[in-house]
């Protein structure tokens, strides 16, 4: 078990975080469009079509983000085209092309099959467009339900993906009182390192975060994330540049125990 921190230290490292999220969301806008991966036509692909982005949500995981973000991109260059149908129709044509070589991820034969069954999903509970996932201006809560009917999309990604499309993308989300941090692995290292939770559990987090910001328990999601991959590593943290630096109370052992991609 980890080091909680007083209830008023864990304001502060909350508020620090709120405002760096506020910062993040401020670069954002001024952007030209949302950035999930530095591969241009990739990204495109992800902010324009909504298969494309929840491709991209099911393909996430235990590969650097930059690659897994682009595996809906590289699936269509290999098809030829992309739509759900093509994906619905074509499977043994879209295992082929998981496969490569080179594979375009890291588990190709478990991703594709993800991909598929999230192709005839669209098709049989959203009409066929990806976008009926949340066209109809569901609650938070709904929208991360849904998302984790889909194979391959887990407590971690649904959350994640309700915060992209609420935040970056301009979706109209309900309640945003119901969405929820991720539980990923720099979210955790952050969280347990700044005292904001006392154990590397996913029930306890999500709770940490809906009692500090119950307004909106997914803002700290990306400022948590950002932190944890760019300065709170796992080993040799740089806690001198970090911007929550003045309010974290560096308990870093306390990230010791946590495993995962
Ligand atoms: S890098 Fe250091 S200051 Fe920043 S969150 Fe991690 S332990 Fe805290």
């Amino acid at each position: 078990m980890g080091t909680r921190a007083s209830d008023r230290s864990r304001q502060e490292v909350a508020r620090a975080l709120l405002v760096f999220g506020e910062e993040l969301d401020a670069i954002e806008a001024n952007r030209l469009s949302t950035v999930l991966t530095i591969n241009e036509p990739a990204n495109d692909l992800l902010v324009n079509d909504p298969w494309g982005f929840l491709c991209g949500v099911i393909c996430d995981y235990q590969m650097p983000a930059d690659r897994a973000w682009a595996t809906p991109y590289n699936l269509s260059q290999r098809l030829g085209g992309w739509s759900v149908e093509l994906v619905a129709s074509r499977p043994m044509e879209v295992r082929r092309a998981f496969l490569g070589p080179p594979a375009i991820h890291r588990f190709p034969n478990q991703t594709s099959g993800f991909v598929i069954d999230g192709a005839r999903r669209v098709i049989d509970s959203y009409d066929g467009d990806a976008s009926n996932v949340w066209a109809d201006e569901p609650t938070a809560r709904d929208l991360q339900r849904r998302l984790i009917e889909f194979k391959g999309i887990s407590q971690k990604k649904a959350a994640m993906a309700v915060e992209i499309l609420y935040a970056q993308l301009g979706v109209p989300i309900r309640e945003m009182e119901g969405s929820d941090i991720a539980y990923d692995v720099h979210v955790r290292r952050v969280m347990l390192r700044s005292g904001l939770a006392e154990r590397d559990d996913v029930a306890h987090m999500v709770e940490v975060a809906r009692a500090l910001h119950p307004e909106r328990p997914g803002a700290l999601d990306l400022p948590m994330w950002e932190i944890g991959r760019t300065w709170c590593h796992k080993s040799a943290p740089d806690c001198d540049s970090c911007v929550i630096a003045q309010s974290c109370p560096r308990l870093v052992s306390a990230a010791d125990g946590v495993r995962g991609a």
